[in-house]
């Protein structure tokens, strides 16, 4: 089983915490779908032909896109792979891309799940991230996805903004809830160096992020969650019971998936190749057939440390079982060993043969990852 990524690097503006590859402006955008379709032709042999059991059109805002392209891109895909029946197509997009025909067409092109950045439902907060949509668009496109037949929803959450007190947050999440939304990932703001959020911050002209107020909400979060029957089944990913994001999911269980697009990543089990960052290169090579990348084989040591801290995240945990049997049981072994000193702490679990961070250790993920990370080559 496998996925495939398509990247589309466009959005309406570049908000002001963000560090992803996006570009805001509409420059070269009518050629992208065509250069994609030609990379998801020439690519076809990537997976091997393994089935293809999830689609994600992430970015950038792929909803800047008409849904006619989207169409063509879902069509090549089903042509040139073999997709499972019940496929999870998922697509990113912004509320106010999100009109109720936008909607219906893309139900038609075949998208079964959509992720929506909404971030917050409050103005000041959507103010203070130089957010476009307003908090009434997004009640109303979420109201307008569901009355489209979305049922599969997803939304972004932020919360640690200067502007989000407890209480807002708690009315943020409650509000959440009352749509039944069934899936929703929540981060905790990051100041990025080198964004016109940590500008703005440096020169005194907003407030800063404050840890204390982001760990507070957190607690908020994981309590507030657990009593609405969500499951915390990823850091940042909590859903209703089986809603989990399988794209997702599959990337952090180390499946293989092949990305199109500029910029986007690929990982075949033994090799991870990452295409050009740079749109103009990338339309220009995807014309000729050979899309310019980076190419990195992944030593065992690498996917080991690769397994250790995607697989901690999640609330299925470090399997040890695995370990054994791809890194050899030396390994297994030293990884329980250097585990117990956090299962004495309480910040880790030993369940099932699985190594399972608790909700105190979760704070904690990326050190206790490395902390456990080998070091020598296998
Ligand atoms: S919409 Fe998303 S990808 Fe685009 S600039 Fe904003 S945060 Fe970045």
């Amino acid at each position: 089983m496998a996925g495939i990524y398509i990247h589309i690097p466009f959005c309406r503006y570049k908000c002001n915490y963000c560090n992803f590859y996006s570009l805001a402006s509409t420059r070269n955008m009518d050629r992208v779908p065509h250069a994609i379709l030609n990379e998801l032709k020439k690519r076809n042999d990537y997976l091997a032909g393994q089935n293809v059991e999830t689609i994600y059109f992430g970015g950038g805002t792929p909803s800047v896109l008409p849904a006619s392209d989207i169409e063509s891109m879902v069509k090549a895909i089903y042509k040139n792979y073999p997709v499972e029946k019940e496929a999870e197509i998922t697509l990113e997009a912004n509320p106010d891309d999100l009109t109720p025909e936008k909607l219906s067409a893309l139900k038609k092109a075949g998208i079964n799940r959509l992720s929506m950045g909404i971030q917050s439902f409050r103005q000041e907060d959507l103010d203070f991230l130089s957010r476009t949509h307003s908090s009434s668009q997004v009640t109303q496109c979420i109201s307008d996805a569901q009355q489209a037949g979305f049922h599969n929803l997803s939304i972004d959450l932020i919360y640690g903004i200067p502007t989000l007190t407890d209480e807002g947050w708690k009315e943020n999440l409650e509000k959440a809830f009352s749509f039944g939304i069934s899936h929703i990932s929540a981060y905790s703001l990051t100041v990025e160096d080198k964004t016109p959020l940590e500008v703005m911050i440096r020169k005194g002209k907003l407030k800063p992020v404050d840890e204390n107020l982001s760990l507070s909400h957190y607690h908020i979060l994981s309590e507030l969650m657990q009593q609405h029957g969500y499951e915390h089944y990823e850091i940042s990913n909590f859903c209703l019971p089986g809603a989990y994001s399988r794209h997702n999911t599959a990337y952090w269980q180390g499946k293989h998936y092949l990305g199109i697009g500029p910029s986007a990543h690929s990982y075949n089990g033994v090799s991870r190749c990452r295409n050009v960052a740079n749109l103009v290169k990338y339309i220009e090579t995807a014309a000729s057939g050979h899309v310019e990348s980076e190419r990195e084989v992944l030593s065992l040591v690498t996917q080991l440390n690769e397994y250790i801290m995607t697989s901690l995240r999640t609330m299925w945990g470090c399997d040890l079982v695995k370990v054994k049997h791809k890194f050899g049981s030396g390994n297994a072994e030293k990884l329980l060993v250097n585990a117990l000193g956090y299962i004495e702490t309480k910040q880790m679990v030993y369940q099932d043969g699985k190594l399972i961070l608790t909700p105190e250790g979760r704070l904690f993920a990326d050190g206790i990852s490395a902390a456990l990370f080998g070091e020598e080559e296998l």
